[in-house]
């Protein structure tokens, strides 16, 4: 018998679930594809498994595209389906939220209040859910054949069936390649571009950056207050200010992560990046100056640590004097007024060459995915294939930090299930 649906979901996630939801709540007989055995996988992992939903106010420009039709493209979605939209979806399921300074999170904080109310949403709709399905193949037509392979495990054997279903609607929700052990393994990159889609090479983003040398190991667990800029062929191709956290062979925390997709475009284009990192964002060059004119005197006989260690942490400035040659156990007298001002100019442009990111095993997004200009922003269809639909991560899409990306998932998935 053919089994027939109106619309099958490839992909459970945060954009796949909300699709499904969607596209039942419209009265359609609806099917979720999931080649894992658990769905929302990644939603469990969101803000440290608090799950930042989303943000007080997202606007297109927050995700500081530099390509003006992207921004247009996500300000039509936004203005489809926005915060509110997104606040009173969660209200529809039962989850209500809390605000932490801006980032909104459900009231419980916990990740999996969230992941289980798309999953029990899903199952009152009478959504179809097949989980350890793959998909096989994809024949074009007026009705897509979905050909599946399902892994059925009972007791302790393991049995693959075969196979086919049929839908008029297609909706690609398979994410890209961060993260893979929730599931978002690159393999719907290979379906979609199976059915002639245009993808962008994937690059992780939100991720941790590891350093050419081993400039930050002395510093190795500090957190510091930075303004991060990343430099790549002359150019500033990044910028945030925030808590840097120093590891062994790089640097991570929020605005690492916030620059990290500029840093891997850079890196796969091929050019030299470094890292420029004040150390003082909020003290000027002037100020600085006039703190060493001051208490030069006073400090003379200190050690050089002792003399910075209420501007720097110890061990931070440690690091940054290694890479001027200077021993921070030095006293400041030793080392001369002159050292001093080096060393301080240094806490104000500390530049560390970047080798490469930690890749998409500990990335939280991709940069890249299914090219939007093939994509209608009102239905997140695809132009020329109608009945063919992208939500999520696939599609060239991702944000900073703070909800946006969560944000992204419902907002697009809400669309293409609309749609
Ligand atoms: C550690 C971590 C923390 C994060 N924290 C936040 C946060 O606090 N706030 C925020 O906004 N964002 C956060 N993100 C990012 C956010 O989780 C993602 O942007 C979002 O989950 C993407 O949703 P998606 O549905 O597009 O893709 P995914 O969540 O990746 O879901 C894709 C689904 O498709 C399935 N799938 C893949 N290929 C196939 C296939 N071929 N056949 C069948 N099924 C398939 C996968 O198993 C998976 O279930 C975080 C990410 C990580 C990794």
């Amino acid at each position: 018998m053919k089994e027939k649906f109106d619309v099958v979901v490839i992909g459970a996630g945060a954009a796949g679930m909300t699709a499904a939801i969607f596209a039942a709540r419209g009265a359609s007989k609806v099917c979720v594809i999931e080649h894992r055995s658990e769905p929302g996988k990644k939603i469990l992992q969101t803000g440290n498994g608090r799950c930042n939903l989303t943000h007080e106010t997202v606007k297109a420009e927050d995700y500081g595209f530099t390509d003006k039709y992207k921004t247009d493209f996500l300000k039509s979605a936004l203005e489809s389906f926005g915060v509110e939209e997104t606040l009173a979806f969660f209200d529809s399921l039962g989850v209500p939220v809390r605000n932490k300074g801006g980032y909104i999170y459900p009231y419980s904080c916990t990740a999996l209040s969230v992941r289980n109310a798309l999953w029990d949403e899903m199952k009152r709709l009478g959504v179809e859910i097949m989980a350890d399905t793959g998909v096989k193949s994809v024949s074009d037509g007026d009705t897509l054949k979905l050909s599946l392979v399902t892994l059925k495990k009972q007791d302790a054997a393991e049995r693959i069936t075969e196979h086919d279903i049929f839908t008029k609607k297609l909706i690609l929700a398979t994410g890209l390649c961060a993260a893979p052990k929730t599931g978002s393994d690159g393999s719907g990159i290979e379906l979609a571009k199976k059915l002639g889609l245009n993808v962008k090479t994937p690059l992780p983003s939100l991720v941790k950056l590891k350093c050419r040398d081993d400039s930050c190991k002395p510093a190795s667990g500090v957190r510091h207050i930075t303004r991060v800029e990343i430099m790549a062929g002359g150019k500033v191709v990044g910028e945030d200010t925030g808590e840097v956290q120093f590891t062994d062979d790089g640097i991570s925390g929020i605005p690492v992560f916030n620059v990290s997709g500029n840093v891997s475009e850079a890196l796969h284009e091929g050019r030299l990046v470094s890292a420029h990192l004040d150390l003082l964002p909020d003290i000027t060059k002037e100020q600085c100056e006039d703190f060493i004119e001051k208490k030069y005197d006073l400090m003379q006989e200190r050690k050089i640590y002792g003399f910075f260690g209420g501007l720097i942490p110890v061990k931070l400035l440690t690091a940054v004097a290694r890479s001027l040659g200077i021993s921070a156990e030095k006293r400041t007298g030793d080392i001369g007024m002159t050292r001093v001002g080096q060393l301080l100019t240094k806490c104000k442009k500390w530049e560390l060459e970047i080798k490469e990111t930690y890749g998409f095993d500990h990335a939280q997004v991709c940069r890249g995915g299914v090219d939007l200009s093939r994509l209608d922003p009102e239905t997140m269809q695809v132009k020329e294939t109608p009945g063919l639909f992208i939500a999520g991560e696939l599609a060239d899409i991702d944000g900073p930090c703070g909800g946006y990306n969560l944000q992204w998932a419902w907002t697009s998935g809400a669309i293409a299930g609309r749609g």
